[in-house]
């Protein structure tokens, strides 16, 4: 019965959430942070009460009954017509993960752990169908009060004016609140543009009952084009060396020249996954990278092994960190025998000395 109090908690935060904001955005707004928001101001610490942090595992979930089973899903269909102007509540379906969901509303990942402080982070790690996530207009934070602290109190710990708490068109507070206010427990404030405390947004995200870990994709480019691939196993985010056996380092990553590090060995060496996830291409591509296999991370990031004289995998194949997906070679726009190895992130190259040491 906790688990329902919680929810009936939630869908009366769900209600303030909803109603009207005092002063909305004009027509055609886009999402640009509130002129309210404090934008400039530093990294602050989310909610910090602890009561909120104490909800049990699944706290704000309906949990397995069956009940949010019986709910239609649409994933992967619904696209907002324009960014929103108030905070909503997105329930959890069937092939979701917290990349998805912040593709789908336009905001940062982040934003779903800083927008709903009274969900365990972890638990919001391992989205569970059926569970209510409030999903802000823009990146930022959401704050619940605890009962105890000031208006002032709130605006110092977020390093923010009170009266862009005040004026904000998504708080609903009185114009004429006194800053010495105490904040009724668990009353909603949203600050666009502000951060929360760092999230690893990496750890493996699963949606309970589904195996999915990370939607659908595809990578195009040539016959060894996967489709439409669905992606079941989520990464690490951590990588590691995508060759068995020994290298020369030979070219180094230059984003929009050279997407990513050229690792040379000799035809044949065994070429491993730098890390878990599905295999979303697997053979010829049309351009430069000869036999290519591009694993989906499910977490954001794809990698890319290039030039391979063998593909030992295929397409929508799961795969874990060091398994053997292929062989060096020289095919595609190459010279030589190398692996080109490359990370992206979001569909954008990343160095891959971010992640691991070469
Ligand atoms: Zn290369």
């Amino acid at each position: 019965m906790l688990a329902l109090t919680a929810l009936t908690l939630f869908a009366s935060l769900a209600i303030i959430a909803l109603l009207p904001a005092r002063s909305r955005a004009p027509a055609g707004a886009t999402r640009t942070p509130a002129p309210s928001a404090g934008a400039t101001a530093p990294a602050a610490t989310p909610s910090l009460d602890p009561n909120l942090l104490a909800l049990p595992p699944g706290g704000s979930v309906p949990g397995s009954d069956g009940i949010a089973l019986a709910r239609a899903p649409e994933p992967f269909t619904f696209m907002p017509e324009r960014d929103l102007d108030e905070v909503r509540v997105y329930t959890v379906q069937q092939g979701d993960t917290i990349f998805g969901i912040a593709q789908k509303f336009n905001i940062k990942p982040e934003t779903l752990f800083w927008g709903n402080p009274d969900i365990n982070a972890r638990n919001l790690q391992f989205l569970q169908l059926g569970m209510e996530l409030r999903i802000m207009p823009a990146d930022g934070v959401i704050h619940l009060a605890n009962g105890q602290q000031t208006l002032a109190d709130i605006a110092a710990q977020y390093g923010v004016d009170p009266y862009d708490i005040i004026f904000s068109e998504y708080n609903n507070l009185p114009a004429d609140i006194a800053l010495d206010t105490k904040l009724p427990y668990n009353t909603q404030l949203v600050f666009i543009g502000v951060e929360g405390a760092p999230i690893d947004v990496g750890a493996p995200v699963v949606v309970e009952g589904s195996g999915v870990g990370g939607g659908s994709v595809k990578v195009s480019g040539g016959p060894g084009s996967c489709g439409l691939t669905t992606v079941h196993t989520a990464g690490r985010s951590v990588f590691s060396l995508p060759l068995s056996g020994g290298y020369t380092f030979m070219q180094d990553f230059y984003p929009g020249i050279h997407n990513g590090v050229d690792l040379a060995g000799s035809t044949g060496d065994g070429v491993i996954a730098a890390d878990g996830g599905t295999v979303v291409f697997a053979g010829l591509h049309n351009g430069g990278y000869g036999y290519l296999v591009v694993i989906d991370h499910g977490n954001g990031f794809q990698t890319y092994y290039g030039h391979l004289s063998r593909v030992g995998v295929r397409c929508g194949a799961g795969v874990s960190a060091g398994q053997y997906i292929g062989a060096m070679g020289s095919t595609g726009n190459s010279t030589g025998p190398h692996l080109h190895f490359e990370i992206q992130q979001g569909g954008v190259p990343v160095s891959p000395h971010i992640h691991l040491i070469l």
